[in-house]
């Protein structure tokens, strides 16, 4: 067991690792360590670096400040002399008047909804742990820790970002006082799942009924309680979850994920995103296009930004999943560290390809100006966010442990 600076364990402790499936006997950890997997090197709680209370206040914080964002003008521009202000629901709103209720749905979705519904569920979880109050927290926190990936505010404020940029060319740009509060809410979100320790929230919330564990134990996929292997299929004693030994079906679901994502790949970069207006002339753009208007306009950084984000991550989701895929079906035993690693990194950066969505939904939303110049969705958009949704559904199908699994089989058995 390798150990690193940072964090505390009571006692020793039977553990599963959610990326290679191994359960082994955590030790004591001492103060101030880490505990590591002893074979895919996951480290088994990230650092404490706070703790329930500075969450808490941080997640309270948060939600304070978004409703003054959600109620507030996040931006204006003026052009030809016209003012123009947008909300947070004005995009959705845009998106649905233009036909595209689709994409109006999923902005709605990503931008309105879940950033709400987190923050509650996540105060109401953590209060109640304050309180002393833990009784039916394990499904909460479950609910809260399925909808963690696909918040997505502080992509959001940088798809705000670049749509300022491009709105530089149309007219004045200014921030309004709902857009300060965005920014101050996504930091207040960020720091509170940088302090919130994870571990920590399940081990205050006990299962109910401890079992003994025969000889062979399976991990809970959300909390990573570790059962009796007889139990699977029931409901996990702490989070609700149907307790499995791999996730269902993983290979096949992620598999038609990917054929799916490589299809759509295809039209979401070929066919127009948004066009431009100008004096009744359109002007369509696509992904690539998009990103050249920008290096065009002298700004670098976010080229290479939405350029990584909207072209590059889809790729190398994609591409990475079908390695994974393929070398599991081979049982290789090849770069099963690096393979790991690489599907944790895959899983966390897809969402920041919603940049390029988000932006057009506030593209749409501003540049109104009648004949003088106006932004509209192009059907290439629908393809594109399909292609955002439906990689990161693919990494969150994908159970790393089947890559060990096939790796220690012989050939001749057909279990995953
Ligand atoms: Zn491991
Ligand atoms: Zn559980």
């Amino acid at each position: 067991m390798s150990l690193r600076q940072v964090y505390q364990r009571p006692a020793a402790e039977l553990i599963g690792c959610a990326d290679c499936g191994l359960v082994q006997m955590l030790p004591p950890v001492p103060a101030n360590a880490i505990a590591e997997c002893v074979r895919c090197h996951r480290p088994f709680a990230p650092p404490a670096r706070g703790s329930i209370d500075s969450a808490l206040a941080l997640t309270v914080a948060a939600l304070l400040l978004l409703l003054p964002a959600a109620s507030l003008p996040l931006m204006r521009v003026t052009s030809f002399g016209v003012p123009r202000r947008n909300w947070l629901p004005t995009g959705v709103e845009a998106l649905w008047n233009y036909g595209f209720a689709s994409l109006s749905i999923v902005v709605f979705i990503f931008s309105i909804a879940i950033p709400f519904i987190y923050l509650g569920l996540m105060i109401w979880v953590l209060g109640g742990i304050r309180l002393g109050l833990t009784a039916s927290l394990g499904k909460l926190f479950r609910w809260t820790a399925a909808l963690r990936p696909w918040v997505m505010l502080e992509v959001y404020l940088v798809g705000c970002c670049v749509a300022y940029t491009r709105l530089e060319s149309i007219g004045s740009v200014g921030v309004g006082t709902g857009g300060w509060c965005l920014l101050a809410a996504t930091a207040a979100a960020v720091l509170a799942t940088l302090k919130l320790d994870e571990q920590s929230v399940w081990d205050a919330l006990p299962p109910h009924g401890a079992s003994s564990i025969g000889k062979q134990a399976i991990s809970c996929e959300t909390c990573e309680l570790i059962i009796d292997a007889r139990n699977e299929r029931s409901p996990c004693p702490r989070c609700g979850a149907t307790l499995h030994r791999r996730k269902p079906d993983t290979i096949q679901r992620t598999l038609a994920l990917v054929i799916t994502g490589y299809l759509l790949y295809v039209p979401a970069n070929l066919i127009p995103v948004l066009s431009v207006e100008r004096f009744g002339r359109p002007d369509p753009s696509t992904i690539l296009s998009g990103v050249h208007e920008l290096i065009t306009n002298g700004l670098w950084p976010l080229a290479i930004i939405v350029f990584t984000a909207s072209i590059v991550v889809p790729l190398v989701k994609l591409f990475g999943l079908t390695l994974m895929l393929i070398m599991t079906r081979l049982r290789s035993r090849r770069g099963l560290v690096f393979r790991t690693r690489l599907f944790r990194f895959i899983d966390r950066i897809g969402r920041w390809s919603n940049i390029d969505l988000f932006m057009i939904s506030i593209l749409v939303a501003l540049v109104q100006f009648g004949a003088l110049t106006s932004v509209r969705p192009e059907p290439g958009a629908i393809a594109f966010a399909a292609v955002v949704i439906i990689t990161m559904m693919a990494s969150r199908n994908f159970d790393a442990r089947v890559m060990w699994d096939a790796a220690s089989e012989p050939a001749a058995g057909q279990r995953a």
